[in-house]
């Protein structure tokens, strides 16, 4: 293993891989404090405009940050937007504005250019500090420093991932996952694909697999034949869904989707080549090239988390205008609990409002919440996990995938902290975001603490600046 040595700059600005950081040896460990920026680094900033501390900060340029930015300016607040991807939509409207047909991000890109919010893309937040109120951020060559007044967090959820044996071959990807590398330009056509785990996602994925020219062979859904059906008839008080539905539906003729059934098990050499499917008590195997499975999704809690915010259940715990338990910091979208478009929309909406203080007009949208939550709270029973899925890994299936840690080795570990302890499980470059919630459905852990940085970060964005001379800090042109 190579420990980046700190005292040239060169090998400070590579990136941290593997836990590097998190192993380094006790007087190589630099505080979490946020680096100052030099003057000079400052001015080479390209976006010099941006530095200016806005009022209202927001992380995530997804539906619930844009909504948010959008309401916050058009009541007069200087708002900046920062995302770690290249383009704002976040994960449903991946690749921005053209890369998306329909009516309705159409009309929320339109809303975000003419709101004139200024956006820094390709930028992650990496710490925070609630008591100075600032943001620790890393761009691709550069890591920035941001104060604000008010902050809306907007940081999206992930896809929940279950382990099973074969889960780690090649070719086995989130359903999420598998969209964004496809729209990002991984040819799909004439592959043989199958879709797995639970929730609506899968269905809208497939859809989009089948435009694309994959064949998609399968979708298998976890839940029961009852929870979805009960779910559809609930979809008859939201005619909107309802047409969404039949849509779905239509572009999906010729795909067989089964209820109760999952996938227990994959086989390949270099790469997966088929998996083992179950439902009820019929098993069988099914060629695939690809095999896309995720079971729901997972908030993204670590920011507000390492801000102190409470969070309950694994969401950020908001008042009714998405206010956190800390002044001046919102919370709004999926971090606030899994609920769909729609509803990370209206919330970012609401807060939005709401931060720069105009309550009135965040109060005329509580009823459109309402609705949304109520489709959201249907949509998260219809879809909620079976035990079964539990004793899908044997012995010797990795469950963290970064530090090689097996089911055996944890089954008998009494928390997350103690595996840590004992197995590195967690520790490795995602953090815990993978084997996280895997764990804690496996064995009811929950993480206890959360540490900066919340991603893998250059230890150049980690040293204190005053510790580089300016002159070994060359200057890009
Ligand atoms: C992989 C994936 C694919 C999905 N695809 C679909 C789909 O096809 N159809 C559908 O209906 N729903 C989809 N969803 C669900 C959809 O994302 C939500 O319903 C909703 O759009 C979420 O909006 P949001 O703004 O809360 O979060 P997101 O859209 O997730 O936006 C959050 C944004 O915050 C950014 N961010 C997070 N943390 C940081 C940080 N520390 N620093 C900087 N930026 C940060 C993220 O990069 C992201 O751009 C998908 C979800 C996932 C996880």
């Amino acid at each position: 293993m190579e420990v980046p040595d700190f005292r040239h700059r060169t090998a400070s600005s590579r990136a941290v891989r593997n836990g590097h950081l998190l192993r380094m040896r006790r007087h190589h460990r630099r505080s979490p404090r946020l680096p100052k920026l030099s003057s000079a680094r400052a001015k080479w900033n390209g976006c010099l405009h941006l530095m200016t501390d806005p009022e209202i900060l927001v992380v995530g340029a997804g539906p619930a940050g844009m909504a948010a930015s959008i309401r916050a300016r058009e009541s007069g607040r200087s708002v900046l937007v920062i995302d770690d991807n290249p383009n704002t939509g976040g994960q449903i409207w991946r690749g921005g504005q053209h890369a998306h047909r329909g009516r309705q991000p159409a009309r929320w890109f339109e809303r975000f250019r003419r709101s004139g919010v200024p956006v820094l893309t390709g930028a992650q937040v990496l710490s925070a500090v609630a008591s100075t109120k600032t943001l620790l951020v890393e761009t691709w060559d550069r890591s920035l420093e941001f104060r604000y007044k008010k902050l809306i967090i907007a940081a999206g959820a992930r896809e929940i991932f279950l382990p099973f044996p074969g889960w780690t071959l090649p070719g086995i990807v989130g359903v999420g996952g598998l969209q964004a590398l496809v729209k990002s330009g991984l040819p799909v056509a004439g592959k043989s694909i199958v879709i797995a785990g639970s929730g609506p996602l899968l269905l809208a994925v497939a859809a989009s697999l089948r435009n694309s020219g994959a064949h998609v062979r399968l979708i298998a859904e976890q839940a029961r034949r009852r929870s979805v059906v009960r779910l559809a008839l609930g979809l008859l008080r939201h005619p909107g869904k309802v047409m969404q539905a039949i849509g779905l539906q239509y572009s999906l003729l010729g795909i067989p989707y089964r209820y109760g059934c999952w996938v227990e098990a994959a086989e390949g050499g270099e790469r997966l080549e088929r998996v083992h499917l179950r439902q009820g008590n019929r098993r069988w195997k099914q060629p695939c090239d690809y095999a896309a499975i995720a079971y729901g999704l997972y908030p993204n809690v670590e920011l507000p988390s390492l801000l102190n915010c409470r969070i309950q259940n694994d969401v950020v715990v908001v008042d009714d205008f998405g206010k956190t338990s800390l002044d001046d910091i919102y919370c709004v979208g999926e971090c606030t609990g899994i609920g769909g478009l729609d509803l990370s929309l209206v919330k970012g909406e609401i807060a939005g409002y709401a931060a720069a203080e105009d309550q009135g007009r965040a109060r005329r949208l509580f009823a459109a919440r309402k609705k949304a939550g109520h489709f959201a709270h249907r949509l998260n029973q219809a879809f909620a996990l079976r035990q079964e899925l539990k004793t899908l890994p044997k012995d010797e299936t990795f469950v963290c995938r970064c530090e090689d840690v097996t089911y055996g080795r944890l089954k008998n570990v009494s928390s997350f902290r103690a595996a840590k302890l004992h197995t590195r499980c967690g520790m490795g470059p995602c953090q815990g975001r993978l084997c996280g919630p895997a764990t804690q459905f496996l064995f009811g852990w929950r993480a206890e603490s959360i540490r900066p940085p919340i991603f893998p970060a250059r230890v150049g964005s980690l040293v204190i600046d005053e510790a580089v001379p300016e002159e070994s800090a060359p200057i890009p042109q």
